[in-house]
C-alpha cells in the first residue's frame, strides 16, 4: 500500500474537500460542506465558531475519529482514508493525542495509570516524575490513585489532559481543553500546549468558545454553518471576538 507523501512538506493535518453527512430518520443531514484545512509543524490552530457549526465533528474527522462521507484527511503525510485499521491504531498510539472529555479513560485504571497508557501501550519504560509533574500541571497532584469513575467530568478531562503533556505527541487534538479548567490551571494548560505545539514536527489544533484561548494560538479558523468562513493570523482577543460575535449573528438571522 502506497499511503506516503503527496502533501506539503511540515504540513501534519491535511484535510482536501472533507465533507460529512449523518442519516438522520430516511434522510441525511450534511454537517460539513467540503472543508479544506492545512495545520503545519511548529503551529497552534484554533477552530472557532457558533455552536452547532460543526466543530467537534471537523475535530474528530481530521483525529480519525470519525470517517467522512467524503474527502480526504492525512496526518504526518499518511491517508486516512488508504490506512488500515492497524495502521490507524498505530498512528493514533505513537504519534496523536486527544484532550477530550473523558476520552479512552479507563475507569477502573488508577489515574496515573491512565497518564502512563500511551508508554505502556509501545513498551517504554514509565517516568514517574513525567506523569507526577502532568497530573500537577493540571491540578491533580496527589490524586494519582484516585479512579476516573469516582471523578467528576471535569477532572476525568484533566486527566485526559495530563496524558497528553507527559506524552508530548506529534498532533495534539483538544475540543475545549480549558472548559473544565479554573483561570490558573487554565493558564498552564494552555502555555504546555504551546509549547508543544511550537515545538518543531509538532503541531495542535484546540477547538474553544474563549477568544483569550484563541488569541494565544497562532491561527483562528472559524466555522459557521459547517464550512470553513473565515481564517486569522496573529489574532487578538478583541478581533476573535468580534468575528465571532458577527458569525453568531449571521446565523441568528439565518434562523
Ligand atoms: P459544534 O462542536 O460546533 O457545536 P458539532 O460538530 O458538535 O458542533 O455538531 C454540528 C451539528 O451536527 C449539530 O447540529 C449536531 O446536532 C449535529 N450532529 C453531531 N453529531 C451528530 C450525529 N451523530 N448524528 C446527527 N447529527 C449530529
Ligand atoms: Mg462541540
Amino acid at each position: 500500500m502506497t499511503n506516503q507523501t503527496q502533501y506539503p512538506a511540515g504540513a501534519l493535518i491535511v484535510a482536501e474537500h472533507v465533507s460529512k453527512s449523518y442519516p438522520v430518520g430516511n434522510s441525511t443531514v450534511d454537517i460539513l460542506h467540503d472543508v479544506s484545512l492545512t495545520v503545519s509543524e511548529g503551529e497552534v490552530c484554533a477552530i472557532m465558531g457558533p455552536s452547532g457549526s460543526g466543530k467537534s465533528t471537523l475535530l474528530y474527522c481530521l483525529a480519525g475519529l470519525e470517517q467522512p462521507t467524503s474527502g480526504e484527511v492525512a496526518l504526518l503525510g499518511k491517508s486516512l482514508t488508504r490506512s488500515t485499521r492497524k495502521q490507524l491504531a498505530e498512528l493514533r498510539r505513537a504519534e496523536l493525542g486527544f484532550v477530550f472529555q473523558s476520552y479512552n479513560l479507563m475507569p477502573t485504571l488508577p489515574v496515573a495509570e491512565n497518564v502512563a497508557l500511551p508508554f505502556r501501550l509501545r513498551g517504554e519504560r514509565v517516568d514517574r516524575a513525567r506523569i507526577e509533574a502532568a497530573l500537577d500541571a493540571v491540578g491533580l497532584g496527589g490524586r494519582g490513585s484516585s479512579l476516573p469513575s469516582s471523578m467528576s467530568g471535569g477532572e476525568q478531562q484533566r486527566v485526559a489532559i495530563a496524558r497528553v503533556l507527559a506524552q508530548r505527541p506529534q498532533i495534539v487534538f483538544a475540543d475545549e481543553p480549558t472548559g473544565a479548567l479554573d483561570t490558573r490551571a487554565g493558564r498552564i494548560v494552555l502555555s504546555e500546549l504551546r509549547r508543544i505545539g511550537s515545538t518543531p514536527g509538532q503541531c495542535v489544533l484546540i477547538v474553544t468558545h474563549d477568544p483569550a484561548v484563541a488569541a494565544s494560538c497562532d491561527r483562528v479558523v472559524f466555522m459557521r454553518d459547517g464550512r470553513l468562513a473565515q481564517q486569522m493570523s496573529a489574532p487578538t482577543t478583541e478581533g476573535v471576538a468580534g468575528m465571532l460575535a458577527s458569525l453568531e449573528a449571521s446565523v441568528a438571522e439565518v434562523a
